[in-house]
């Protein structure tokens, strides 16, 4: 019996960073799992990839933070923090922040609340490890709405990462297969982020209706930062 894994789409999710520290350092990525287990002490639960730096320093340190990203945040932040690896780059070389009680860093731009936790449980399934935070500090930062995973999805064409919970490598097949019929958008090798000369990239200036052939050659990935020879037609 084959199961239809769309279903595992119906889920709703949020848009987070999700940060934590090390022997002096830092480092974030955006997750979108992050849910409240219970109220009483309040708790959250995250899932995060093992092979992601943050990873490495939520077990060390057994403390996390969670910045909520709000809808108007561009694709660079998500970018800057889901598709770089802290291995590689300071992620927040650049990035307003500051310091939460437990020591991880709390991003200020794009952030409309965020949550400060301590480790009370991590449990082992496979790729990712589910931490269990207590929360310690958290707060309100402004009033716009949340960005979901869904509308990061449709509204910002952003794609997941390899290392996300929700990457689904089928899918990702199908839906290059019906993007076909339409020749002309392309698709970052680097990121899965899809160039759609209909929608263009208004975020870095570029109109709508604008050919991908016709983009300057400066233009970079809105979501990675790679430049177009890493694109393909897709
Ligand atoms: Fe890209």
């Amino acid at each position: 019996m084959k199961m239809n894994k769309k279903a595992i789409h119906k889920i709703s999710y949020g848009v987070y960073i999700v940060s934590s520290k090390m022997n002096g350092k830092i480092n974030g990525q955006i997750a979108n799992t992050v849910f409240q287990i219970t109220s009483e002490p309040p708790t959250v639960a995250i899932s995060i990839n093992k092979e992601n730096l943050t990873h490495e320093y939520i077990l060390k340190s057994r403390v996390f933070s969670v910045s909520v990203i709000g809808k108007s945040a561009p694709m660079s932040i998500i970018g800057q923090f889901g598709f770089k690896s802290g291995r590689q780059i300071d992620k927040f070389q650049g990035i307003k922040y500051k310091t939460a009680i437990t020591g991880a860093p709390i991003i200020l731009d794009y952030t409309i609340a965020y949550l400060d936790c301590e480790v009370l449980s991590a449990t082992d399934v496979g790729t990712h490890t589910v931490f269990i935070g207590k929360i310690v500090d958290c707060d309100i930062l402004n009033d716009e709405e949340p960005m979901t995973y869904a509308y990061y999805h449709e509204v910002k064409g952003g794609k997941s990462p390899k290392t996300a919970p929700t990457f689904i490598k089928e899918d990702i097949k199908e839906e290059q297969g019906k993007e076909q019929e339409k020749s002309e958008k392309y698709t970052c090798k680097i990121c899965g982020y899809i160039y759609d000369p209909d929608k263009g990239d208004p975020e870095n200036g570029v109109k709508p209706g604008t050919p991908f052939e016709e983009l300057p050659d400066s233009w970079v990935c809105p979501v990675c930062g790679a430049p177009k020879s890493e694109f393909e037609k897709t």
